[in-house]
């Protein structure tokens, strides 16, 4: 499998709950290495470039409020596969057909506040990562357990 990256956010109503450091861990827990790691209140534009894909859906301005409403935890995570793995530690899109053991099925309800964004493909991570995130930002480090990684 190979190594990707992905974007991961924290939503409004995962900081504002106190989610953060739950929600880190799972991922940490997993194995996954964080290379980037910021807090901030996205502009409109920034939200509106994110949901793009979304423009023409009736719950586009609500999201983007919603989204642009305080604080988000922006998260760039590396590792084998971690880009549908990620998809599958945070859950289905509608928390109350996330599985339980998912960070959407144990801790969300609603739809419209389901705690965390995660990329849904490789080009769409990468678009992502670049849109939130400058080059400076990204930390390539090399964790001690690493030298014990072997391929699947
Ligand atoms: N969303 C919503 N109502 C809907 C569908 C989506 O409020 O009917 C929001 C929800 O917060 C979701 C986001 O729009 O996380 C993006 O939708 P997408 O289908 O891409 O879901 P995701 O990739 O986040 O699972
Ligand atoms: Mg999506």
């Amino acid at each position: 499998m190979a190594v990707e990256r992905t974007f991961i956010a924290i939503k409004p109503d995962g900081v504002q709950r106190g989610l953060v450091g739950e929600i880190l861990g799972r991922f940490e827990r997993k194995g996954f290495k964080l290379i980037g790691l910021k807090q901030l209140t996205p502009s409109r534009a920034l939200a509106e470039q994110h949901y793009g894909v979304h423009r023409e859906r009736p719950f586009f301005n609500g999201l983007v409020d919603f989204i642009t409403s305080g604080p988000v935890v922006a998260m760039v995570w590396e590792g084998d596969g971690v880009i549908a793995s990620a998809r599958q530690l945070i859950g289905a899109t509608k928390p109350l057909e996330a599985e339980p053991g998912t960070i959407r099925g144990d801790l969300a309800v609603n739809i419209g506040r389901n705690v965390i964004h995660g990329s849904d493909g490789a080009e769409t991570a990468q678009f992502e990562i670049g849109l939130w995130f400058q080059a400076a930002e990204l930390n390539d480090w090399l964790p001690s357990d690493q030298v014990w990684r072997v391929e699947a």
